[in-house]
């Protein structure tokens, strides 16, 4: 069912297993939300920066289209894998919400948390990498 949101990792393991875990951990009407929405995508991010704290990023969100293409540092591969679950649980809530609130959760950030939260996929508290989670 996720095949399609993983060619891009596919040289990037276990950046792929880490994407496909979140996304079958996924509730399934989320996972069905996902799947039917043309404009959900998941790709990685090619960019090779020089510096720069952020293991991802959000497409930018001036049209709510692109809200939903989710974009993963290819750094996410390497990191500690629970902190990598969290960000691409986190980034996928950001897609469910298309970067907006959850129920009386106003902050997108402090909603996609909550939200990658009750999915299983809590900040994790122990070891914070100093990458800034956007
Ligand atoms: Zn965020």
């Amino acid at each position: 069912m996720f095949a399609a949101y993983l060619q891009s990792f596919e040289h990037y393991q276990p950046l792929a297993q880490r994407v496909l875990l979140v996304l079958n951990a996924l509730p399934t009407d989320v996972q069905q939300d996902f799947v039917t929405d043309a404009s959900f995508t998941v790709s990685l991010d090619n960019y090779v920066p020089g510096e720069g704290s952020s293991v991802f990023m959000a497409a930018p969100c001036d049209a709510g289209i692109s809200s939903r293409s989710v974009v993963l540092r290819p750094r996410l591969s390497n990191c500690d894998e629970s902190f990598a679950h969290y960000v691409i649980a986190h980034e996928f809530a950001h897609a469910y919400l298309r970067n907006g609130p959850w129920n009386d959760i106003l902050d997108p950030e402090e909603a996609a948390d909550a939200l990658a939260a009750s999915w299983g996929f809590s900040r994790p508290v122990m070891n914070m990498p100093p990458y800034r989670v956007e």
